[in-house]
């Protein structure tokens, strides 16, 4: 037996007992006549003693050369301490050693293993499986265990079944270029890696299965914004014979049921906004609703004055700041800088000062007078002391420009607060986007999406009006989950596939096997999937889901511990018939 005890377990009524310990040593004070150790293992850290007058010659001098992270195990008395130490839980003890064995040296590690460690990202990236000792890195993982723990177990009570679907597929469309896989067996083809597991849990509908979901990994090959991850986690699911309001009301649950269970708030029933309201009044299809800061839009209010920006402006929108009125002149100016970087692409910014006196102050006083500027107030919803900011434009344009002004004031504000959730179903999405680049509609959610009840005609005259029976879930401004009501049925699928510049031949090559299980009694169904990274990580209160991922990879695609991706010997080449082209 390596050990009786974890480090982190004895305390003072362990006293006088004989145990032993195995675990790294996080750090020696050698004091010459006594030695204290620091052993750590993954349940904490316990104080390991050697006095010359109690201990062998031997076995101090062994103790004396032990370095950081070697692997020992350590034979005592459980001792209690003279000077407690409050901050650990088995600082009341130490353990007097009576024999100590070295299982393994450690070379002196490239950065240190404590809460606040002096390694950058990269290093840490590097040596990733030392970066897990430390206690942030652990904590998240055990945190990410929990969750997914609670969410197995919920969705087994209601009555779902995890069903594993397989990895080596055909392209899924989900928006994203696949990651494929060579076929050695099968000359010059392909598999892809799943970008969600879609069009199985609809296979496993038609199956009969009812209701599934899987905790499942997905691959997508795009150019890696912050924070996201070539791989990532979902909580993947699907119900048959079910409406969306059945699918809101179990996903509400689930979700209801993570935050009361891991973080013990209770949220009242989910708020629901239209698609095009969370465009309108929060310029994003994800808003963050811990905090207000609504947008108005002020075209009425301040266009057909002298002002050309605003007359020609599409939109012109603005919302107000609280407190935002003591801002110095200096501090608007950095504003106005700030949307106009290149990453948020304003042209300008006008505001405009609500006095405490009741008087307002704008950059465009020549053109507005207090009156005009009394109604922008009232629009935005502005009180005295604040600062009205309007931006002005191409409608998506800037809505998107002043939705990222609203959230990095409020996050300057201090207004996104991590222990505040507010979750809210955004629904009724369009079902297709213009892709300015291809020229033509793309599925905004998937192809696979349903239309609203009685807008099929629509498809033929106004595509871009057509509404899906689409939904996603947001937290706290993040989009946590995604789903729809599925087609069921071969016509209307065909008829969504032509929409979407498929050719007959294309649809049946791509999608045969779904269009074909469609004529063999394909139930009514909807589901949902959830990013569980992201998930985890507004759970566990941070805005980066890199730390709860045990071994993420960069920026760049690469993992930096392993280096891959990385080279294919020519054997191996020759083996799945490949031949390289490298452009550079
Ligand atoms: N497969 C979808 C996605 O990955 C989710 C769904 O429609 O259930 O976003």
């Amino acid at each position: 037996m390596y050990r009786t005890h974890s480090c982190g377990e004895l305390r003072a009524a362990h006293s006088n007992t004989e145990v032993t310990l195995a675990g790294w040593v996080q750090g020696v004070r050698d004091k010459g006549f006594m030695i204290y150790i620091d052993l750590r293992d993954r349940y904490g850290i316990t104080q390991l003693y050697f006095d010359e007058e109690r201990t062998s010659k031997d076995i101090m001098e062994k103790a004396q050369k032990l370095g950081r992270e070697f692997v020992v195990q350590a034979k005592g008395t459980v001792v209690e301490r003279a000077s407690k130490n409050p901050n650990i839980p088995t600082g009341d003890i130490e353990v007097l050693v009576s024999e100590l064995n070295i299982l393994n040296t450690s070379l002196v590690p490239p950065f240190t293993i404590e809460d606040n460690t002096d390694g950058g990202d990269d290093l840490r990236m590097k040596y990733r499986y030392l970066d897990i000792r430390r206690n942030p890195v652990k904590e998240s993982l055990i945190f990410r265990h929990k969750v997914a723990q609670a969410v197995r177990n919920y969705l087994s009570g209601e009555g779902f079944i995890e069903v594993e679907t397989p990895y080596l597929i055909k392209s899924t469309p989900e928006g994203a270029r696949d990651f494929v896989v060579p076929s050695r067996m099968n000359e010059g083809q392909f598999y892809a890696l799943p970008q969600s597991p879609q069009t199985f849990k609809q296979l496993l509908m038609v199956g009969g299965m009812d209701k599934y979901f899987q905790i499942v990994k997905c691959f997508r090959d795009e150019d890696l914004r912050a924070d996201r991850q070539p791989e990532f986690t979902q909580i993947d699911c699907e119900m048959a014979f079910v409406e969306q309001e059945d699918i809101l009301n179990t996903f509400e649950g689930l979700t209801r049921h993570l935050i009361k269970e891991i973080n013990g708030v209770e949220v009242e029933k989910f708020p629901r906004m239209l698609y095009d309201d969370a465009m309108r009044l929060y310029g994003n299809d994800k808003p963050d609703i811990r905090f207000g800061m609504e947008f108005g839009e002020l075209n009425e209010v301040a266009q057909h004055k002298d002002f050309n920006v605003f007359n020609s402006a599409e939109l012109v929108v603005g919302i107000a700041v609280p407190g935002g009125n003591s801002y110095t002149r200096k501090e608007i100016d950095k504003l106005i800088d700030w949307v106009k970087r290149p990453q948020i692409g304003a042209l300008g910014m006008v505001y405009c000062r609500c006095n405490e006196d009741g008087t307002y102050k704008s950059s465009v006083d020549k053109f507005y007078d207090q009156d005009d500027l009394a109604k922008w107030a009232e629009v935005t919803g502005a009180n005295k002391g604040d600062l009205i900011c309007v931006l002005s434009g191409e409608t998506n344009k800037v809505r998107a420009q002043l939705s990222a002004l609203r959230m990095e004031l409020a996050e300057r504000l201090g207004l996104r607060k991590a222990d505040e959730f507010a979750p809210l179903w955004v629904m009724d999405f369009p079902l297709l986007e213009w892709d300015e680049e291809t020229e033509r509609y793309h599925a905004m959610h998937h192809p696979f999406t349903s239309p609203k009840p009685g807008q099929l005609e629509l498809l033929d005259t106004k595509p871009g009006e057509v509404k899906a029976n689409a939904y996603d879930l947001v937290l706290n401004g993040n989009e946590i989950g995604g789903g729809s009501i599925r087609i069921h049925d071969k016509p209307t699928q065909a008829i969504m596939l032509k929409h979407l510049g498929f050719s007959e031949e294309e649809a049946r090559a791509q999608f045969g096997f779904l269009i074909d299980a469609f004529e063999y009694g394909a139930p009514p169904h909807g589901g949902i999937a959830f990013g569980l990274d992201r998930l985890v990580a507004i759970l566990g209160g941070q805005e980066t889901i890199r730390d709860f991922i045990a071994f993420p990879k960069n920026n760049s695609g690469r993992d930096v511990m392993i280096d891959a991706p990385a080279p294919i010997d020519e054997d191996q080449l020759d083996e799945l018939n490949l031949k390289l082209n490298l452009k550079s």
